[in-house]
């Protein structure tokens, strides 16, 4: 999904521009940002691998994985800012600074910033592309120059984001250091997603300390802030950090910690775990019952979701003609893995709801029924569509 997330804010945005939505420009920018913040906010879905990557590819995997998620908030500033200034990129990328990016971040298997040198813009200003510049992740089986984002395409390139995605990097902790607030994603929050999160965040934060001093890993996880992690994450379940105590490394190559404690025992999770390995990557507890949700999360799911097919029924249209399908069903397997399921429900409920119409081409899709009520919300809410966004109530 998240190459294509690139992807639709470049459409959203041409379609900003060429001013078919009647809102305007600015309502219009405002509108990208949410549908990049949607697409963001997506639970990231593991791929399936036939062979487990040795402990050095999976190191180097990580790596490149920092980088990519690094390229996807620059990706993210730059649109951003071309949304607000009439379709124009900046001329250099320190122009973000102007409240989109708070600084421009180091590739963790470079250790400096191999974006900047590499950033060219059109001479009229309306395409742009940059890159890690080098052969940084040449170890991770890339050619020189990737990732590489390319603003007519909108994409980060496909084979560094096939192995990003394959490793579900979900980039929160480059969001959280990289954009500027307003800009950030809100993700709905679920304890055990954000704990692996900070996770594979810390693991990021390793593979740089380990960059910059010949592949060794520190003693403890505090030697890595301030510098590589501005502080240690807290698990959500437990309140503080559960990850420095259990942190253990042979001084040269290898690492593992783990969420200490049981922490996530209200799901069945045994203690100890989610867990983190340099040989392994994340370590699930088998068989855990999908977390309970509280209302106020069901509901937030539930519009992050709706607004997660609107994401994936732009880039259908994209493909077809401007026209959005007849079906929900047919962005399976193409657009989405699978159409959400509202958590209040325990099922999918946008499908039954979802209607299109061709001339002008627009659509409507709601939560069918009347599982929100407990958070004040009529049946048949929460609603999407192009014209009117997200609504809550009629
Ligand atoms: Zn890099
Ligand atoms: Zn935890
Ligand atoms: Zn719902």
């Amino acid at each position: 999904m998240s190459i294509k997330s690139v992807l639709l804010s470049l459409v959203l945005l041409i379609v900003v521009i060429c001013g078919i939505w009647e809102m305007g420009l600015h309502a219009g920018a405002r509108q990208l940002h949410q549908v990049v913040q949607a697409v963001w906010a997506s639970p990231a879905t593991p791929k399936e691998s036939a062979t487990p990557p040795s402990p050095e590819m999976e190191r180097q995997y990580v790596r490149l994985a920092g980088c990519w998620c690094n390229c996807r908030c620059i990706a993210t500033a730059l649109e951003s800012y071309a949304a607000e200034h009439r379709g124009l990129y900046p001329r250099s990328l320190s122009s973000l600074y102007s409240g989109y990016l708070k600084h421009l971040p180091k590739c963790p298997a470079a250790g400096k910033d191999t974006y900047s040198p590499s950033y060219i813009v059109s001479a009229d200003g309306r395409a742009c592309t940059f890159h890690c510049k080098g052969t940084s992740h040449k170890a991770a089986g890339v050619k020189p120059n990737v990732p590489r984002f390319d603003s007519s395409t909108g994409r980060l390139d496909e084979k560094s984001s096939s192995i990003a995605e394959g490793l579900s990097f979900s980039c929160e902790a480059a969001i959280d250091d990289l954009l500027v607030k307003g800009r950030k994603p809100s993700s709905p929050e679920d304890p055990y997603e954000a704990c692996q999160s900070n996770c594979k965040n810390i693991a990021i934060a390793l593979e740089m300390w380990s960059t910059n001093h010949k592949g060794r890993y520190p003693t403890l996880l505090s030697d890595l802030t301030p510098a590589y992690l501005k502080m240690l994450p807290t698990c959500p379940a437990a309140g503080k950090d559960t990850y420095s105590a259990s942190y253990t490394t042979d001084g040269k190559a290898s690492y593992s910690f783990c969420c200490k404690g049981k922490h996530h025992a209200a799901i069945g999770v045994p203690a100890d775990y989610p867990k983190y390995t340099s040989e392994q990557g994340i370590v699930l507890a088998q068989n855990v019952k999908a977390p309970p949700k509280p209302p106020a999360y069901s509901l937030s799911y539930c519009k992050e979701s709706i607004k997660y097919v609107g994401v994936a029924l732009e880039m259908y249209a994209m493909d077809n003609g401007r026209q959005y399908p007849k079906k929900l069903g047919q962005l399976v397997p193409g657009y989405l893995k699978k159409i959400p399921a509202c958590p209040a429900a325990g099922r999918d409920t946008y499908s039954d709801s979802y209607s299109v119409k061709t001339n002008p081409p627009s659509y409507l899709i709601y939560c069918k029924g009347n599982q929100h009520t407990k958070m004040g919300i009529p049946a048949n809410f929460p609603q999407y569509s192009i014209a009117a966004g997200l609504r809550t109530k009629p």
